[in-house]
């Protein structure tokens, strides 16, 4: 059979190799002239900066991803662990550096509140229920039916999976110290929601993160897109660059061809991996939609990014590779972000410097910086609102490490909410999908296969599992399963 798939992300990617693997003809559609998505990597004067993913999380899923086509990520790029593994700056005097060994981390958390320590284990042990439960099941799980969930496993499991309870109160109940709290509320945060209205089952993140640890692929994540791309080429799938869908030809409920720079191709299927949104209301004819233009407004959406790409020609000694600077109040923030939905007045802000672990990608000499201040989705980004917030941050950046690094840039380039529209036609600009609330969980996430249209799948990180690289690769893989069950039928 002939297949298309529409964006070349981690979803697309999965999606195409997934198909064919099992001996279909695939045709990988991006509207870019790199694949990748919101995880392409861009080089300028000497610096290779990755423009999106920069936490490596989850290492068995995307290893999983890779033995299942008969290779392994080491054919394709080097792992590493980073220790500390990342850094929490509520002081500039003392920066809170977080351990990749749990015994330092047990030690780290008694230092700061006593008996946290035994708090941890506990915590850790539900969380890694959770985690074994719901990576190594649910996610994998088409989200198509209840019967899915009606397994025996997963009711008998039901209450540690603590899907009602919030994910605030639960750490709440475990630690007292906000510096705690925060450590463990800001992958929620950066990646979703207000921890209030996400359920306790995502602690599962803080087992990801805390336990199995945090890693950084050599060269940078673009090595995995590299990798995938190989094996994608491995099985013969056919890559069209620089070739945006304009539309599907729909005929009895079945698209028959995807049109792509006014060349048509034929297929007897399709997996839409470019936002949801975008395909639904940009390439479908209303009659066949699964939602309207107001069930989307209503959806809870992920923050976009205000982001930051700077070249400095020296060496800042004072930042880890991971730096999260959580100088302001973080209740604040998320309220503006998730309620307000307005430009943050004090903002929390992460900067990234993997040229401390990975010297390939600066200049000798000099360091890479990734500078993040998460942003409601949807806002007007304009030059002024860019600068000014540029030099909040630098201002914060410089105070903590004590340089002036503005005076060392020799290279810059922003990039924010217009840019993820004008890229990737990302809905208000998200950088990550949408948010992981109570009710866009599982099942009550956009469907990943067409209602209307019998051999339309969609991925990625619109609809089940959820945003992030492992869930991203997970939707692909499960669409393309999806759609090669339907079709066999
Ligand atoms: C700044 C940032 C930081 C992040 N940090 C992390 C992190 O540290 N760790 C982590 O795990 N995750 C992180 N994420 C999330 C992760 O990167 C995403 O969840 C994942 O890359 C999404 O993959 P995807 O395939 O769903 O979508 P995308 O990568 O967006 O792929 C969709 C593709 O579709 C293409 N497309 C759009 N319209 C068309 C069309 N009409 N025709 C053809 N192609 C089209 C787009 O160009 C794009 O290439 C981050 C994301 C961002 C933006």
């Amino acid at each position: 059979m002939s297949y298309a798939v529409i964006g070349s992300g981690f979803a697309g990617l999965a999606s195409s190799i997934e198909l064919a693997k099992e001996g279909h003809s695939v045709h990988l559609i991006e509207k870019n002239n790199q694949l990748g998505g919101r995880a392409r990597q861009f080089e300028e004067n000497g610096f290779k900066f990755d423009m999106g993913p920069s936490w490596y999380w989850m290492p068995g899923v995307i290893e999983n991803f890779f033995r299942r086509s008969g290779f392994t990520t080491s054919d394709f790029f080097e792992l590493k662990k980073l220790n500390p593994a990342f850094q929490i700056i509520f002081n500039h005097d003392t920066p809170l550096k977080v351990p990749n060994n749990w015994n330092n981390l047990l030690s780290l958390f008694e230092s700061i509140e006593v008996g946290a320590a035994d708090k941890l284990q506990q915590f850790m042990k539900e969380a890694e229920y959770k985690y074994d439960v719901g990576i190594n099941k649910l996610v994998y799980q088409p989200g198509l039916s209840i019967t899915e969930l009606l397994k025996p496993e997963l009711i008998k499991g039901i209450f540690k999976l603590q899907v009602f309870s919030s994910f605030s109160s639960h750490v709440r109940k475990f630690f007292k110290d906000p510096r705690l709290i925060a450590l463990m509320e800001f992958p929620i945060l950066f990646l979703g929601a207000m921890p209030s209205e996400t359920p306790a089952l995502y602690s599962l993140m803080n087992y990801a993160g805390l336990k199995l640890g945090t890693y950084y692929p050599m060269g940078g994540f673009t090595k995995v897109i590299e990798g995938l791309h190989e094996v994608a080429k491995s099985f013969g799938v056919e890559i069209h660059t620089n070739s945006a869908a304009s539309g599907l030809n729909i005929a009895a409920q079945k698209i028959d061809q995807v049109n792509c720079n006014g060349k048509p191709i034929k297929v007897q299927g399709v997996i839409g991996t470019a936002d949801y949104h975008h395909i639904e209301q940009t390439l479908i004819p209303k009659k066949f939609r699964n939602y309207t233009e107001s069930y989307w407004d209503k959806k809870v959406i992920a923050p976009s990014s205000l982001l930051f790409y700077l070249g400095v020609n020296k060496k800042v000694p004072k930042l880890e590779h991971h730096s999260l600077f959580f100088d302001e109040d973080f209740d604040k923030h998320a309220h503006e972000l998730y309620k307000d939905k307005q430009w943050p007045s004090k903002p929390l802000f992460y900067v990234c410097c993997p040229s401390k672990t990975d010297p390939s990608i600066a200049p000798e000499g000099c360091d890479n910086l990734f500078v993040l201040m998460p942003l409601a989705a949807g806002l007007d980004d304009s030059e002024e609102k860019r600068s000014e917030y540029f030099h909040t941050l630098m201002s914060r950046l410089e105070k903590f490490t004590g340089m002036p690094i503005r005076d060392h840039l020799c290279y810059k380039k922003s990039y924010c909410i217009s840019d993820f529209k004008a890229d990737y036609n990302a809905y208000k600009g998200n950088a990550y999908g949408l948010a992981n609330t109570l009710f866009q969980t599982a099942n009550l996430k956009p469907k990943l296969k067409s209602k209307k249209i019998k051999n339309l799948f969609f991925a990625g990180q619109l609809t089940v599992p959820g945003p992030g690289v492992p869930p991203s690769i997970i939707s692909g893989q499960v669409a393309a399963q999806e759609l090669m069950k339907t079709l066999n039928h």
